[in-house]
């Protein structure tokens, strides 16, 4: 795979070509930056999910689920701060007539200053051998340092002017570093103005009593109006968690880049109350143990890193993102954000209720702050079927396309072939088949031969592949072969269902955290 755009190319190819992901209504050319989930991408969009759900809220005795409408009353939007601070800055390239977030083409600039830093530390690894110590390189080495100073000079600059609302500041900002148009080189920009990225609709038959609405932005806000009920008829206690999954809407400036910025998609969150004082130490908790739940997977810990804010949104008191590795660098996946007590403090204002905790510790009520976990389902997605996508060079120099997801998450845990399709050994397959499907989704394939079977199913990123033949019929073993490492295991029938579960099973991955 020659470059990033390549490789980023080739896996929007691959999800479509083996039913992951499709461009939403494509036969009418599609839909800007909205997607479908096809037969192989909503099982593997479904395991993602419980695989969260499970580690938040199956293992965690103090956190429980709920799943609130998308449709919320529109003074929740007031009392959140979207309706006046939801905003994106924009700005459009004249000659282009391109549009872009300027925050983005500021950060891209930065990324690229990170590239250059990333390239020192290669080079000095080459030239230092065994005794290269990266940390002390990147505290040490002037070129390194000045990189870093720059970059922060620029980001704390943005933050500052953002901030401020001085929006003119942040185009100049533009000019001084010599941002040009990514797609056309040109330099010649529109002012920067800030666009709120709610979609709004109505609620309501006759036009004149219609209710305006919107989409909502993001998930947690369901959380916290359900704070007090899910608290009293749950007789939960401080500290303790509410999670959900579901969809959230934005009209994003810039949409291209496949299912990682979408108009619409799926958040996975989890708001944790806490006692005021303790955020900190809450906020530590969750970075550590989210990124746990993410090295989890073996998707490799080099592709990971924490980015602590340097602009905080209005809500938040410390945040910090965890970023992977996407095939475009590294960019935010989750997010981690000590919020205060800024939301049920606004929603006991705008709605006059109470959103309080009674300590009997204390013996006194207060507004708990909220610690939050915020992951976007649909770009853990990308980031799991990115990272899973490989060209294998064999040892006959012949390449083999695998799909190495972590088999947890796998859509189809095993394909069952009969080697030829008569002499019984089609019945046989089905016959395990209909046994196996209890426990997990396998599927039934004759078509072709059996090696070609093999790698439609490396593509497809299924870790087991069973094959029925004439032996089967004698001594009830078939032959079990391993995507991973192509190795095959002549084993009894009924011993599938065990080696199948030992490696898929929820529990053997995410004792790893
Ligand atoms: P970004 O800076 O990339 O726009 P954000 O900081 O606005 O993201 P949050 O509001 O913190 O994102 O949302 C939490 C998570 O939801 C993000 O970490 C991301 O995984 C996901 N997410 C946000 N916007 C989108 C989107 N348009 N498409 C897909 N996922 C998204």
């Amino acid at each position: 795979m020659a470059n990033k755009d390549d490789k980023f190319k080739k896996v929007i190819a691959h999800a479509k070509e083996y039913g992951y992901v499709f461009q939403s209504s494509e036969i009418y050319d599609g839909l800007s930056a909205v997607y479908d989930y096809a037969q192989n991408g909503v099982e593997l969009k479904k395991n993602i999910r419980d695989y969260w759900w499970k580690a938040m809220v199956q293992m965690n005795e103090n956190i429980v689920g709920i799943d609130a409408a998308i449709f919320m009353h529109p003074t929740t939007w007031k009392a959140s701060g979207h309706v006046d601070a939801f905003n994106d800055p924009l700005i459009d390239n004249k000659d282009s007539k391109k549009r872009y977030r300027a925050d983005v083409l500021i950060e891209d600039y930065c990324a690229k200053i990170e590239g250059k830093i990333e390239k020192e530390v290669k080079k000095a690894a080459k030239r230092f051998g065994d005794a290269f110590n990266k940390e002390e390189f990147l505290s040490t080495n002037s070129r390194v340092l000045g990189y870093q100073e720059n970059i922060h000079r620029i980001l704390s600059r943005m933050a500052k002017s953002l901030e401020q609302e001085d929006l003119a500041d942040v185009k100049a900002l533009i000019e001084e570093l010599g941002i040009a148009d990514p797609m056309t080189g040109s330099k010649n920009w529109t002012d920067v103005k800030q666009f709120n990225l709610m979609f709004g609709t109505k609620l309501g038959a006759s036009a004149d009593n219609a209710m305006d609405l919107y989409l909502r932005p993001e998930t947690a806000q369901g959380i916290f109006v359900n704070f007090a009920n899910v608290q009293k008829t749950g007789r939960l206690k401080i500290p303790f968690g509410i999670a959900q999954t579901g969809k959230a809407f934005r009209n994003e400036i810039v949409a291209r880049q496949f299912i990682f910025r979408m108009r619409e998609f799926e958040q996975m969150e989890m708001q944790f109350f806490i006692k005021p004082g303790t955020q900190q130490k809450w906020y530590e908790h969750w970075k550590e143990t989210r990124m746990k739940w993410h090295l989890s997977l073996g998707m490799g810990e080099d592709n990971y890193r924490f980015h602590d804010h340097e602009k905080l949104a209005h809500y938040a008191d410390a945040a910090a993102d965890i970023e992977f590795k996407f095939p475009f660098g590294f960019k935010e996946l989750e997010g981690i954000h000590s919020r205060t007590d800024f939301d049920l403090k606004a929603h006991q204002e705008h709605s006059g209720k109470k959103l309080q905790f009674f300590d009997p510790e204390e013996n006194k009520s207060y507004v708990p702050y909220v610690l939050e976990t915020s992951i976007g389902l649909d770009r853990m997605f990308l980031a799991v079927f990115s990272n899973a996508l490989i060209d294998e060079t064999l040892e006959d120099g012949s390449i083999r396309t695998v799909l190495r997801l972590p088999a947890v998450l796998a859509p189809v845990k095993a394909a069952i072939f009969p080697l030829v399709k008569k002499d019984g050994l089609p019945d046989m397959a089905r016959e395990i088949v209909e046994e196996l499907k209890w426990d997990f989704n396998v599927i039934y394939d004759e078509k072709d031969a059996v090696g070609k079977r093999y790698r439609r199913q490396d593509a497809a990123g299924t870790p087991f592949c069973i094959t029925v033949d004439h032996d089967t019929l004698e001594d009830h073993s078939v032959t079990i072969r391993y995507r991973d490492t192509m190795a095959q295991k002549r084993v009894k029938i009924n011993a599938l269902r065990d080696i199948i579960k030992q490696e898929v099973d929820v529990k053997f991955w995410l004792m790893k955290m």
